[in-house]
């Protein structure tokens, strides 16, 4: 199935560990937004993704955006909505991708929560799994107007992060980066010791 797909699908899938709707949402929406700014190559703009979901659409952001958490090109402003803020730190340029209401049948999400609690039959749990391909190929397939809408955006993106000092917390002697330090007592101490109840 996955032969006709672009080989950064294969890495996506590879990194999320499974296949499922969301991540094919998700690798549609990268695209669309790394399109709509004019990259092919995601390291000429040094982009920034502000993500407003944490669940398995956001993982392929991390993939064909090189938008990382620890690279600090990640940021994660929950609304519930699938919805993301690609931007360019050079040119400050961003758009928005969100993808288009769809809903299951009431059939398919009755389904899908007999296949969760476990109690499923091996031909309805045949039909869920046919079914979930066929909408992940349609998902992967499908022309951007009838799935996603790439809206230009101005915002702040946010700063890169700078490098901190790491002092010892005078406490534990754990190495603690500066601004997550505190004082106790007159001494630098970790959140950890800076709370902690002399006993
Ligand atoms: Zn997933
Ligand atoms: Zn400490």
């Amino acid at each position: 199935m996955t032969a006709t797909y672009p080989e950064d699908w294969q890495k996506v899938i590879e990194f999320h560990g499974h296949v499922c709707p969301g991540l094919a949402t998700g690798y549609r929406l990268a695209k669309a937004a790394l399109v709509a700014l004019g990259y092919k190559d995601p390291e000429e703009g040094d982009l920034v993704t502000i993500a407003e979901s944490d669940r398995c659409t956001i993982d392929p952001f991390q993939i064909v955006l090189g938008c990382t958490i620890g690279k600090g090109k990640l940021y994660i402003h929950s609304t519930g909505k699938q919805a993301f803020t690609v931007g360019c730190r050079q040119s400050g340029k961003a758009v928005r991708v969100i993808q288009l209401p769809y809903n299951y049948s009431a059939e398919s999400n009755a389904l899908t929560k007999r296949v969760m609690s476990g109690r499923v039959s091996d031909e309805e749990y045949r039909r869920y799994k046919t079914a979930r391909e066929a909408r992940i190929h349609e998902i992967l397939t499908l022309p951007d107007p009838e799935l996603l809408k790439v809206e230009p955006v101005s915002v702040v993106l946010p700063e890169k992060e700078p490098i901190h000092d790491s002092p010892c917390c005078e406490f534990c002697g754990e190495q603690v980066m500066e601004p997550w330090t505190r004082r106790r007592e007159g001494k630098i101490a970790c959140i950890g010791c800076a709370v902690a109840v002399v006993r």
